[in-house]
């Protein structure tokens, strides 16, 4: 329902989770977020409202990172459970991804991961993307590249914003049929289903377009379509009051 990405010198966890909050009058069910720490992910994740996951982050505080992602879920496919709360890793918890939406041909999509060996942890449309994206990562080494492959392969609605613990500093979004807005900051970068979730950071924003790619890091943004071609960006301003 709600997503925050953010990449810079602040704390992630920080940012994410307050940004998350500036969502909550979306609704939702569960929450969660992921940092990179260590070489590796960390995550947590609650069903209920956020004080719920702040209680879970204050008895097991995760390493302080600098690039992370969260997430504020209104299940579709499974109940609102622990489980079922975004992010999904793959089965080496090297890639995380939280989503908004459906994905309509999931269930092909897991019955092909099964096969392939994959272990499905939750009952979601959404987990199939961490397994795609592990896939076709582990074979180009390019998140950005790997989530054109993956979304290529979805139908349905989806913003999807993933992170790999083997690309530090990097988080990458996609979007079909579903808003995903860049914040450009100096010297950090956002992104959010909503603007109100960075407009207390920057008020430079960038909207993505349909069936594009965006790959953010701590200076730059690149936008491509689903084939990789480079997008025109248009920045705007966001003048209305937070
Ligand atoms: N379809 C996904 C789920 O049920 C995402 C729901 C959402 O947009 O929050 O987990």
């Amino acid at each position: 329902c709600g997503i925050v990405g953010y990449v810079g010198p602040q704390s992630a966890l920080d940012v994410v989770t307050a940004g998350l909050k500036r969502l909550e009058y979306r609704g939702y069910d569960s929450a969660g977020v992921a940092v990179q720490a260590d070489g590796g992910l960390a995550t947590a994740k609650r069903a209920g409202k956020l004080v719920n996951l702040e209680k879970e982050l204050s008895e097991r505080p995760l390493p302080a990172g600098s690039t992370g992602i969260g997430h504020t879920r209104w299940a579709t496919h499974g109940g609102p459970t622990d489980a079922n709360a975004h992010p999904h890793l793959d089965n080496a918890g090297r890639v995380a991804v939280v989503h908004n939406g459906i994905i309509e041909n999931f269930a092909a999509l897991r019955e092909e991961l099964t096969e392939r060996g994959h272990a499905l942890a939750s009952e979601t449309d959404t987990e199939v993307v961490a397994h795609l994206l592990a896939e076709e990562y582990s074979a180009c080494a390019d998140l950005a590249e790997a989530m054109r492959l993956v979304c290529r392969r979805l139908e349905g609605a989806f913003t999807l914003v993933a992170v790999h613990a083997d690309e530090p500093d990097v988080v990458v979004g996609a979007r079909r049929n579903s808003p995903l807005v860049v914040g450009v900051g100096e010297g950090e970068s956002f992104l959010a289903s909503d603007v109100a979730a960075f407009i207390t950071h920057t008020r430079e924003a960038i909207e993505l377009g349909q069936d594009q790619v965006v790959e953010l890091r701590r200076d730059t943004v690149t936008v491509t379509d689903f084939d990789g071609a480079p997008a025109d960006v248009r920045e705007y301003h966001v003048d209305w009051d937070a």
